[in-house]
């Protein structure tokens, strides 16, 4: 979105500009024709010139600047212009700060409007401080006197003030017409910061003015207390713009950007709506993973310098945290214009990005909410383009508006988590058991642990819903230790115990270093023997790291547990998993298992992998057996393990022991198997 030279911001900027330009150019002209008609005041013109000599100095070195944020500038011009005033001639003092305003203008922007914003606003607030000083009578300097009568003191407090905030105003409107935001909620925040720097240096012009013309010596001395004062602003604007920037990208962060969202949601201007995006990369743990912490935070870095420069200057983007981003538009209520301009970002920020001279690309899907339709608060707003960014991600889509989903209920992804977060911290998630049988005798080889979510308000929440969901943030490690410790509390203190646990544990879980250590200790403390704990790792992403997965596994099998990978066929890379991992068992997924009788190819390749598997040395599950026919089938083929509704449905564990003690009790487990599919 290049920002178009006649685009409504751009001509209301021009215009807010030349109207400053000309209000200070004629309260300037006033002040000096005021001056002319009052007669003239002694001025000691070599004070003068000594003060005018620092202004100018600070204003050419950059490091006496103040600088935060990307508008924002206090030098200590103001100071030394208020300085000059208080000498006795105002309309010198502001011809002098209009030169040196024009010298740092020009010295820092090569933009001809702004240049002329600045040297306006200073023409503008200057010569209105002092026309205030003419209007209280005050003339002359403040050093004719022996002790400063309270009238001028007062004259002066007033005419510091008059500065600060003609200087905050045409900032703010300034501001808040580029950027489209509430000029109130500017006046409140940013420019409050500004204020008080400003403030605090010009307290110390009647100091330079009093202690100059007591001896020119003290000018090293007042240099010193200024820089002190001047450090210790600056020290406190860059803590308030630390508060609220991100710091590893520089883009705002959350807090100021929902208050910059609750400042466009207060506009008063019918005709513009605001719009949020949420967007979030695809695969940027991947890339983490497998490139490394600092390749990551390179490429969010590159990422979040390419989506500022693609916004027009009127929208605020910001990091929303990790890899999430948000941009806030304010646009004239048109549908289409939004949908142009998402488009177009969506196309610009999936390009390629260098990062370290590699080309790395990441998905970006774009959730997109529009007020006051898809919400009327702030947090209402998030979570809808919150909602609709977790369904485009789910269709594949570039983005996705509120609208086109609000119809079908959604769980937001955001409430889904904190939601996940709740139920495990107060024991929402409970397990269910689905055995697995030996196909050479119907005995039980495995029982595998399913968790089980009943969300208060929506009830169950199958596990498709969340596991991907946990798997992307750190709470998956938080839910196996929750299943490893429920499953083997409860099977621990089974009675009969010839058949193993198996757990899923997602396959990011083996970068983790501790992962391996965790489990055993759970197992220790529920009395749970490693040897009847089988992990199935599920890859629902590439298996990166394969060092540490590997290290992993070594640990847990030196212990006796056993190492199963599930979904086997349908995964990213399984081939390659079974040549980096050893492994003790493969679980083909219940995709080619179910149509095994009806699709020759799904029967040639579930025969092939039993084969492989085999040739391996490993045992076989088949997932997914549904029926009689396929459980025989699978007995011809030679494959060891079978699961399935056909056999038995995941079942609470009062349902299992049950289950359980009347398949024990069983003599021919086969015929059991026969009936049960009869039953079925
Ligand atoms: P999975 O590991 O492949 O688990 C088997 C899934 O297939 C279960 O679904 C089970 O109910 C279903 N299933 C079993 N037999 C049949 C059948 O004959 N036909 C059909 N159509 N489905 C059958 P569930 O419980 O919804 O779990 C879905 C997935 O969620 C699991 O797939 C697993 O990847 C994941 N998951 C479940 N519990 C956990 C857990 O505690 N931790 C982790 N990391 N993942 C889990
Ligand atoms: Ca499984
Ligand atoms: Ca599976």
């Amino acid at each position: 979105m290049p920002h178009t030279k006649h685009s409504p911001t751009a001509v209301r900027t021009a215009i807010f500009t030349g109207v400053v330009a000309l209000f200070g150019a004629a309260l300037m002209w006033l002040l000096i024709w005021s001056e002319l008609q009052h007669g003239s005041v002694s001025v000691n013109w070599t004070l003068f010139a000594v003060i005018a000599a620092l202004m100018l100095i600070c204003e050419l070195v950059p490091a006496t600047w103040i600088q935060f944020g990307p508008v924002a500038t206090v030098t200590p011009l103001w100071m030394f212009a208020f300085a000059l005033m208080l000498l006795g001639s105002p309309a010198a003092a502001v011809t002098a700060a209009v030169l040196g305003t024009t010298l740092h203008a020009v010295r820092s922007t090569a933009n001809t409007s702004t240049i002329i914003l600045h040297v306006g606003g200073a023409a503008l607030s200057l010569s209105t401080a002092g026309l205030v000083l003419m209007a209280m009578d005050v003339h002359g300097s403040i050093t004719y006197f022996d002790t400063v009568p309270w009238r001028w003191g007062l004259a002066i407090v007033l005419t510091g003030f008059s500065i600060v905030v003609a200087n905050a105003l045409v900032a703010a409107i300034d501001l808040s017409l580029r950027r489209r935001i509430s000029f109130v909620g500017l006046l409140r925040r940013g420019i409050g910061a500004r204020v008080t720097a400003e403030g605090a240096l010009l307290s110390l012009a009647p100091l330079w003015v009093i202690g100059v013309n007591f001896s020119i010596v003290l000018v090293p001395l007042l240099g010193i207390t200024t820089l002190l004062v001047f450090n210790s602003t600056r020290q406190t604007l860059e803590r308030s713009h630390e508060a609220n920037h991100d710091p590893l990208t520089g883009l705002p962060n959350r807090r100021s950007f929902l208050e910059h969202v609750s400042d466009a949601l207060t506009d008063p201007r019918p005709t513009m709506q605001a719009t949020m995006l949420v967007m979030d990369l695809n695969g940027f743990k991947d890339i983490n993973d497998e490139l490394g912490h600092q390749i990551g935070d390179t490429l969010l870095v590159a990422f979040a310098e390419r989506l500022e420069r693609m916004i027009r200057s009127d929208a605020i983007a910001c990091r929303l945290g990790g890899d999430e981003f948000a941009v806030l538009l304010v646009e004239h209520a048109d549908q289409g214009l939004v949908d142009q301009i998402v488009a177009r970002l969506h196309q610009n920020l999936v390009a390629p990005l260098d990062i370290e001279g590699f080309p790395v690309s990441v998905g970006v899907s774009i959730g997109v909410a529009t007020a006051p339709a898809d919400g009327r608060t702030t947090s209402d707003l998030l979570r809808a383009a919150d909602v609709a960014m977790y369904r485009a991600k789910r269709t594949g889509e570039a983005s996705e508006r509120y609208g086109n989903c609000a119809r079908t209920p959604q769980r937001g992804r955001l409430n889904l988590l904190g939601d996940l977060d709740k139920a495990l911290r107060h024991h929402q998630l409970h397990i269910n058991f689905q055995p697995q049988l030996r196909i050479a005798d119907g005995t039980v080889d495995t029982v595998e642990a399913l968790v089980r979510w009943t969300h208060p308000e929506h009830g169950p929440v199958p596990p498709s819903e969340f596991i991907g969901l946990a798997e992307q943030t750190d709470l998956i490690g938080p839910l196996t230790d929750r299943v490893l410790r429920l499953a083997t509390q409860m099977l621990a203190a089974h009675p009969t115990g010839g058949f193993r646990l198996a757990v899923n544990v997602s396959a990011r879980s083996l970068y983790d270093r501790h992962f391996a250590q965790n489990v055993l200790a759970i197992l220790a403390e529920s009395g749970f023997s490693p040897k009847r704990l089988e992990l199935e790792i599920t890859e629902r992403a590439l298996v990166t790291n394969a060092e540490r997965s590997i290290y992993t596994i070594e640990q847990l099998r030196q212990q006796g547990v056993r190492i199963a990978i599930d979904d086997f066929g349908v995964g990213y890379s399984s081939y390659q998993t079974l040549r980096l991992l050893k492994v003790d068992r493969v679980k083909i997924d219940r995709d080619f298992v179910q149509e095994l009788l009806t699709q020759p190819r799904d029967r040639l390749i579930v025969a092939s992998l039993i084969q492989l598997a085999h040739d391996l040395g490993l045992d076989v599950v088949a997932e997914g057996v549904e029926s009689e026919s396929v459980w025989n089938e699978l007995a011809r083929m030679k494959c060891d393990i079978a699961q399935g509704f056909g056999i038995a449905v995941p079942m609470g564990y009062p349902e299992l022991r049950t289950w359980l003690s009347q398949w024990d009790h069983a003599i021919d487990t086969s015929h059991l198997v026969a009936s049960n599919f009869g039953a079925a």
